[in-house]
């Protein structure tokens, strides 16, 4: 068969793109207007967005303190552009690292309660290159069920290149990772990986549970704290939001969320952080995170020390929206943060549900299988600390008024 015969099928046969957990095929998707991906944003305001020339209120980003429009935050990206360029044209490990990288890996121990932190050119790296390049021959990882893409494909990773062994365990079960934990052999290193806030859920692991079990086995913990920074524990993270940001091993995170930036980081004792800026590939083979970048995660944790509100405002929106729409019959799921999904099930249905809010000018996301587990399509809504009292009325409006629609199946 041809290379591309399979795109081609994809494309167009409906049975095929079903495979790919897709309920129809793209180009009848396209044909119909409900190709709910890639949608260009012509002018973007962080809580109102244009498309096609009209005004949406975006609850699709993950923009959670509002801070890609913040004054200081842009003047500080254009800046660094003045001082030194658009690119460092190079790795860390060579011509690519500037006073500014070391000057945030810095401020970011600081506020993440570690003692050191290295910075990547995108969050999926970390996981990427942190977990292989922290594993060695024969190790244990074992993450919860629902943890981010780019930790299975580091947990991946690291079977491929060291031949370590992999068990997961029940989507935030304490007690399911004992069992795993207890079925294991004592003797080999063991490190339990989760997202402090999941991505599709926004349900929070359960660290006071967690952590003592990965103690008791020896297993070292670490949390993905992608959706945690600028949320949970007054900003600083999962940890932080438990008072047991001692006891969290390694942290990672991303400047695509909270920090407005892209890039992202791992945190940990030094010596370890310092292994894996010596070993972790996506760090040593790709050019580091540019000036600009670096800069607006610099004046974005200025502007959080300085307006801790800011945290607080988008627990207070997510907590109204959770409270509202759970009294209105819509299935939440677990979620306790600003990640409220909207729980469809079937994945058509929750195509139609996304057109639905589309034409009444809301934003949606809509997360389908495998993104999310088999028969939990879902439209992932996410809210700002900028999103205004009248917006959020709006919304909830929208809501109201499309949920005998959407209810179907959730
Ligand atoms: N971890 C989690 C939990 C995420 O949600 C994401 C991105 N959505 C990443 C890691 C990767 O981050 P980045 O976008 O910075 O590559």
């Amino acid at each position: 068969m041809d290379l591309f015969e399979k795109c081609r099928q994809f494309y167009s046969e409906p049975e095929y793109a079903k495979r790919y957990g897709f309920p129809m095929s793209p180009r009848a998707a396209m044909a119909m207007g409900i190709f709910p991906y890639f949608i260009p944003i012509e002018h973007a305001e962080g809580t109102e967005v244009f498309i096609h020339g009209r005004k949406f209120i975006m609850i699709g980003s993950n923009n959670y303190v509002g801070l890609t429009n913040h004054p200081k935050v842009k003047e500080a990206a254009i800046e660094a552009v003045r001082k030194y360029g658009t690119s460092c044209t190079g790795s860390r490990f060579l011509n690519g690292t500037l006073d500014l990288h070391l000057e945030l890996e810095a401020r970011l121990a600081q506020y993440t309660g570690m003692e050191a932190a290295l910075v990547f050119s995108t969050g999926f790296q970390v996981n990427l290159g942190s977990i292989p390049a922290i594993m060695d021959k024969d190790d244990i990882i074992i993450t919860d069920r629902e943890v981010h893409a780019s930790i299975i494909d580091g947990v991946r990773m690291a079977k491929v290149l060291k031949n370590i062994q992999i068990c997961t365990y029940k989507h935030n079960d304490p007690a399911d990772l004992e069992a795993v934990l207890a079925s294991l052999p004592a003797g080999p290193a063991k490190l339990v990986i989760v997202d402090g806030v999941f991505s599709m859920g926004g349900d929070i692991a359960k660290l006071p549970e967690l952590i003592p079990i990965c103690r008791k086995y020896g297993a070292r913990f670490m949390s993905d704290d992608a959706h945690a920074l600028g949320v949970l524990g007054g900003g600083r993270g999962t940890g932080w939001h438990f008072g047991m940001q001692k006891d969290v091993d390694l942290v990672m995170g991303t400047f695509s969320k909270s920090f407005a930036s892209v890039g992202g980081f791992i945190a940990g004792p030094k010596e370890a952080v310092h292994f894996i800026q010596m070993f972790a590939r996506p760090f040593m083979f790709s050019a580091s995170l540019p000036p600009s970048n670096v800069a607006t995660v610099l004046a974005c944790l200025d502007v959080l020390e300085a307006e801790p509100e800011r945290v607080e405002r988008v627990n207070k929106v997510a907590a109204r929206v959770r409270t509202e729409l759970r009294a209105m019959g819509y299935n939440l799921g677990e979620s306790e943060t600003p990640i409220i999904p909207i729980v469809i099930g079937d994945s058509m249905k929750a195509l139609e549900a996304w057109k639905i809010f589309f034409e009444a000018g809301i934003y949606t996301n809509l997360a389908l299988p495998p993104s999310v587990p088999a028969d939990m399509a879902l439209l992932r809504t996410s809210y700002m600390a900028t999103h205004t009292d009248e917006q959020i009325d709006r919304v909830l409006e929208v809501f109201h008024k499309v949920k005998d629609i959407v209810h179907i199946g959730g």
